[in-house]
């Protein structure tokens, strides 16, 4: 009797184990909090309140970076474990930072009972946070006299605090989704090589031109002229290399400007990134164009990018000789 799970099986029993992210990514991030954590509470006993940091008044940018910080273990853990994190376990971190984010409130309320000698009934945990929000005040920075309390609005303000915690604990997951990843060896690709395109105009040449204009029509003209001229080539190369083999995609980058050559900064390039899986041949090339604005502020885009880590199957053993 043929078992209709056999050949899911074979292919797990064909690729590394998996890794999902397990205790050891979970501990890491449980270790970065516990310090951020403690740091926290430093500063607090320094009368610095790291968490309570708005810029403009609105954006809680302490306890974003607090998050951040908070945040990293998961990320690097993933990271150095090789393993891909999956939306859904990121978005379950924003549940682990709303509690880290009471866990950080608790072991305050914790300290102020051990310091001032209270007893835990005279005020409650519920009775302390409703307090902090409430008697939340602003000071300027730079001045050291509290504002006027904010009453009600402080519950507002302690949401935002605690949002703004809760996200920045994602953000370092967040960008190792940018990170290419073959699935089926498990592993995060790493750079191989990266070559350019560069135009015939120097940046230096392209600023001389309308340079006292408001306007600048002609080097308006001559950036896009410059732009345009190595989104062409990189199409090209986009051509060339879209379905060649892993071989032929480093001959064709090998055989672009390897930079470093010349010292002269061309108006516009584009740069190809090419990142390998260790250990088979899934890559992954991303196109980014690099150029200034005609005010001289830099203007980078991605030109694009090609995935050949998705799909990879395995090569067939043995040449089929059926029908
Ligand atoms: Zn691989």
């Amino acid at each position: 009797m043929s078992s209709p799970s056999q050949p899911v099986a074979a292919a797990a029993t064909s690729s590394p184990p998996e890794r999902s992210p397990g205790l050891l990514v979970y501990a890491c991030g449980v270790g970065t909090t516990a310090l951020v954590v403690l740091l926290v509470q430093a500063l607090n006993h320094a009368e610095f309140n790291a968490m309570g940091l708005y810029a403009n008044g609105i954006l809680p940018v302490g306890a974003i970076l607090v998050g951040v910080l908070s945040g990293t273990g998961y990320a690097v853990g993933s990271r150095v474990l090789n393993v891909k994190l999956s939306r859904g376990y990121v978005m379950g971190m924003l549940a682990t930072g709303v509690a880290d984010w009471f866990a950080l409130q608790y072991f305050e309320y914790a300290s102020l009972i051990e310091q001032y000698h209270y007893a835990p009934t005279a005020l409650g945990f519920v009775d302390y946070l409703t307090q902090t929000a409430t008697s939340m005040s602003f000071s300027r920075a730079g001045s050291s006299s509290p504002g006027a309390a904010l009453g009600g609005a402080g519950y507002f303000f302690k949401a935002l605090e605690l949002a703004g915690f809760a996200l920045g604990t994602m953000v370092p997951s967040w960008t190792l989704f940018a990170m290419p990843y073959c699935r089926r060896c498990r592993l995060y690709l790493k750079v191989d090589q990266t070559s350019f395109v560069k135009s015939e105009l120097s940046h230096a040449d392209a600023m001389k031109l309308d340079r006292f204009g408001m306007k600048k029509p002609a080097r308006t003209a001559a950036l896009g002229q410059a732009q345009g001229e190595v989104q062409e080539r990189a199409a090209e190369v986009l051509a060339r290399i879209q379905h060649a083999p892993l071989s032929e995609v480093r001959a064709v980058l090998s055989g672009l400007d390897a930079g470093g050559a010349t010292k002269v900064k061309p108006a516009a390039q584009v740069s190809f990134q090419l990142k390998k899986c260790p250990r088979c041949e899934s890559h992954h090339v991303v196109a980014t164009l690099v150029s200034v604005a005609k005010n001289g502020q830099p203007a980078n885009a991605v030109v694009f990018k090609l995935d050949k880590t998705q799909g990879f199957s395995e090569p067939p053993a043995v040449a089929t000789s059926a029908a």
